[in-house]
Formats: structure tokens, C-alpha cells, sequence
């Protein structure tokens, strides 16, 4: 059977899973499509976990990509509660957690990633939480709260987000970092310090270099959280953010090619062109920066949604984007675009004291990436100057009275 009106089975009803169903039938696709869970409710936004939901400003509702009836509408057939457990690609068969198979024509792998445990003694005493799915979420919802002593171990954007949310949520929160400084892995030293101040000014506290040896427990409950150098942090729940991995494990088994998650080209399309891998799972090629990377996030699931169900589809490839991301903290809204490769120096437009400022990270006078905190056009217009490798005046750059119209033109 041809592409265009084989059986799609897609495994993984997350945010790259449910786009991408919901692109193929958007663009036409008649053949069957059966879009294949481990959770128990349809593909919603994780994004909100550690924001607006957390604190109680949005619903579950307000989570969904769309409500449940639209895959029956569009007769997609979603199975909630089922896990994909292992890939025949000689067969083209996926074989299911009740020992069902389903053969496919095309598959697309979008099982996303999960948060990475700590292998120290007591991670499995109560109160030791993770935040990656909606159940996750409801968990922490209802341990933070006045009073409590909520512990973060990882200073990176999902840690520092519920960090945020727990204070909104009035707990104590201490937020504890291996590294010398916070979004050490993905953010400049300029953008760590701001962040640090910042939180520390809404009354989380830091400590920064350290190392978290075990988990202590009373009663088989979290009590506090060990350093090496002796000292235990109290606390009643401890969010362990210290990163995720890819879900790789179905494509490696199956003898796909797998690097730091599944390797896709363009297309999303694996090593084996009747599967594809998009999302979290993904190791693709970024052609603005010239090589393979792994990206976490919604714009990217949203692109290579749209690439793997146009290949399917028959369409034309969508055009490349530039890899972007955003946090929310408090009333700071950081949007990053690009990524840092090769920059060879940093230039801060704006002062960070305003709580209004850009840090463009340059490689000649080739914008390569900028992390905007509550700057919209710098923003936009950095991410239109890194999409067209257009070389930039550095000292209007600079200059805050320049607009960054100007800037671009
Ligand atoms: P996921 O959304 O994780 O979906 C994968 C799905 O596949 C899961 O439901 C999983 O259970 C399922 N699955 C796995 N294996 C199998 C199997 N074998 N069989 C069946 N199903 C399976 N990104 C941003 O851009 N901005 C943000 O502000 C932001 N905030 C975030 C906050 C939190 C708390 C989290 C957790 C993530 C955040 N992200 C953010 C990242 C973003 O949500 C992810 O990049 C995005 O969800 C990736 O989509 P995905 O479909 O690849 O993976």
C-alpha cells in the first residue's frame, strides 16, 4: 500500500503524537490512523503543568490539544491507557501491552521523554515527585501549598518554574543546584544571575554547587533531602527536575539508528523509511547551526509534527523554523530563539535591573541566538535576523533607543 492511504499508527499521545494526527487528517490524509496512549486522557500541553495550572489557573479542560470527541470525529481511533511495547519492523507490526498487534504501513514514534530519577537512597519515599505528565502534576498540586516546605532539586526551567508557582502557592521553596549557577545547561551566566535574583527577591532560597546524596525519610515519608556535605534541608515534598531522556527504547530495540534520541531526517523519517520519529523522542538535523541535535519542546514537536504528516501526506516539505522555546516566571516571560553554537561573544541589549532585557549571542555579526526577558521584539526580530543569517549592525544592536525595526532593516 502506498504512503498515502496506509494505516498510520502513531505511538506516543503527547503533544507531537496528537499534532500529527490531527495534521494528517487537516491535510487530507484519508487512510486509517490509530493514535496509540500510555496515559489515560487524550494529547494535552504540558507547558501549564509547572505554570498556570499548578497554580490553579487553568483546568484540565484547558490542558487538552483537543477535546475527546475530535478523534472520533475525524475518525482517528485513539486508544488511552495503551502502551506500545515492541516494534517488528520486518513485519511492520507493533505489538501492544495485551499482546495485541497492529501492523502498520507508516508509524510514527512519538513517545516523547521522561524525567530522569536520581539513583540515591530514599527516591522512593512518599513525597519524592517528578513533574512530566498530568497525574504527575495533580500529585505535587496537592503538596504545595502555605506552610509547606517544598524542596527543587535542579535549577533548570522546569525546576525554577515550580519554584515560581510554589511560591505563588505560598510554600517555602529552596532550590537545590549541582552546578555553580542556575540554567547552567541552557542558559547564559547574564540570564542565571537574573533569575537567581529575581526568585530570591519573591523569597526562594539557593544552594547553588551542591550535591544531593539521599533522600531521608520518617514513616516512609519525605523528611529531608541529604547534601554531601552533611547538612539535611528539610522539606515535605521534593520535585526532583533534573533533566529528561528520550523514550528511545522501542526504535533501539528494533535496531533503528539511535544517537541522543531516534535519528530523523527532514522528514522526521528514521533509518527505516516506513517509521518516523518526531518530538522529545527525535534526534534531528538543525540546518541553520549545521548539525543533529535534540530539542525539547513544544515548537519543536509542532514542526516536526508538520514534517512527518506532510512526507505521509504527500506534501510538499514545510519550511525550516527556528528552534524556539519560552518560560514563565512570576510575570517574567523569557522567550529564547536559536541556540548558541559557535557564538563567539555575548551583547546585552537593556538592562536586567528593569526586569526588561536581551542577551543576543553572536558569531561575527551573524545573530546565532537571544534569550529576551519580557522583550517581545527583540524576541521576534532576533529570531527573524537568525532565520535569514542576516548580518547585523552590533552597535544599533546594542543601542536600546534603536528599535529593533531598525535593527532588522
Ligand atoms: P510528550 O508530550 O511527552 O508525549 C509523549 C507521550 O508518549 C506521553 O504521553 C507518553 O506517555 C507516551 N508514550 C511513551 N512511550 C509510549 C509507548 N511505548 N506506547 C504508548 N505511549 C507511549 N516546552 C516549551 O516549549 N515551553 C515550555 O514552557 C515548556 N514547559 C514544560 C513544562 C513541563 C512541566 C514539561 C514536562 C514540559 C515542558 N515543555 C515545554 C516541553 C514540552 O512539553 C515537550 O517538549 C513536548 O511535550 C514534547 O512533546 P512529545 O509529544 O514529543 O512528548
Amino acid at each position: 500500500m502506498s504512503e498515502a492511504v496506509g494505516h498510520v499508527v502513531i505511538v506516543g499521545a503527547g503533544h507531537a503524537g496528537g499534532t500529527a494526527a490531527a495534521l494528517l487528517r487537516q491535510y487530507g490524509y484519508p487512510g486509517p490512523i490509530t493514535l496509540l496512549g500510555e496515559e489515560p486522557i487524550p494529547p494535552y500541553q504540558r507547558p501549564p503543568l509547572s505554570k498556570a495550572w499548578l497554580k490553579g489557573e487553568a483546568n484540565a479542560e484547558d490542558l487538552a490539544l483537543k477535546p475527546l470527541e475530535f478523534y472520533a470525529d475525524h475518525d482517528i481511533d485513539f486508544r488511552a491507557n495503551t502502551t506500545a511495547e515492541r516494534l517488528e519492523r520486518a513485519a511492520k507490526k507493533v505489538v501492544l501491552s495485551d499482546g495485541s498487534e497492529l501492523t502498520y504501513d507508516s508509524l510514527i514514534l512519538a513517545t516523547g521523554a521522561r524525567a530522569i530519577a536520581l539513583p540515591i537512597a530514599g527516591a522512593d519515599l512518599d513525597g519524592v515527585l517528578f513533574l512530566r505528565t498530568a497525574a504527575d502534576a495533580e500529585t505535587l498540586k496537592a503538596r504545595v501549598g502555605p506552610g509547606k516546605r517544598l524542596a527543587v532539586v535542579g535549577g533548570g526551567y522546569i525546576g525554577l518554574e515550580v519554584a515560581a508557582s510554589g511560591r505563588a502557592l505560598g510554600a517555602e521553596v529552596v532550590v537545590l543546584e549541582r552546578e555553580p549557577r542556575l540554567l547552567a545547561r541552557v542558559a547564559c551566566e547574564a540570564l542565571s544571575d537574573f533569575f537567581k535574583g529575581y526568585h530570591e527577591v519573591k523569597g526562594v532560597a539557593f544552594e547553588l554547587g551542591c550535591s544531593v546524596t539521599a533522600f531521608e525519610g520518617e514513616g516512609g515519608k519525605i523528611a529531608g533531602v541529604r547534601l554531601a556535605d552533611g547538612r539535611v534541608i528539610p522539606c515535605d515534598a521534593v520535585v526532583v527536575g533534573v533533566g529528561a531522556q528520550p523514550n528511545d527504547e522501542i526504535a533501539r530495540d528494533a535496531g533503528l539508528e539511535c544517537a541522543r534520541g531516534v535519528v530523523v531526517d527532514l522528514e522526521g523519517r528514521t533509518s527505516d523509511p516506513a517509521v518516523f520519529a518526531i518530538g522529545d523522542v527525535a534526534h534531528r538535523p538543525l540546518p541553520l547551526y549545521d548539525r543533529m541535535f535534540r530539542l525539547e519542546s513544544v515548537p519543536n514537536a509542532l514542526e516536526q509534527a508538520k514534517q512527518a504528516a506532510s512526507a505521509i501526506a504527500g506534501r510538499p516539505a514545510p519550511a525550516g523554523e527556528v528552534p524556539w522555546f519560552w518560560s514563565d516566571q512570576y510575570d517574567l516571560k523569557l522567550q529564547i530563539a536559536g541556540l548558541p553554537f559557535d557564538a563567539d561573544r555575548i551583547l546585552l541589549r537593556g538592562d536586567p535591573a528593569s526586569a526588561k532585557f536581551a542577551v543576543f549571542h553572536l558569531k561575527g555579526d551573524q545573530v546565532q541566538a537571544v534569550e529576551a526577558v519580557n522583550a517581545p521584539p527583540e524576541f521576534m526580530m532576533g529570531k527573524q535576523l537568525i532565520g535569514r543569517r542576516q548580518p547585523v549592525n552590533v552597535d544599533k544592536l546594542a543601542d536600546p533607543a534603536v528599535s529593533m525595526k531598525e535593527v532588522a532593516a
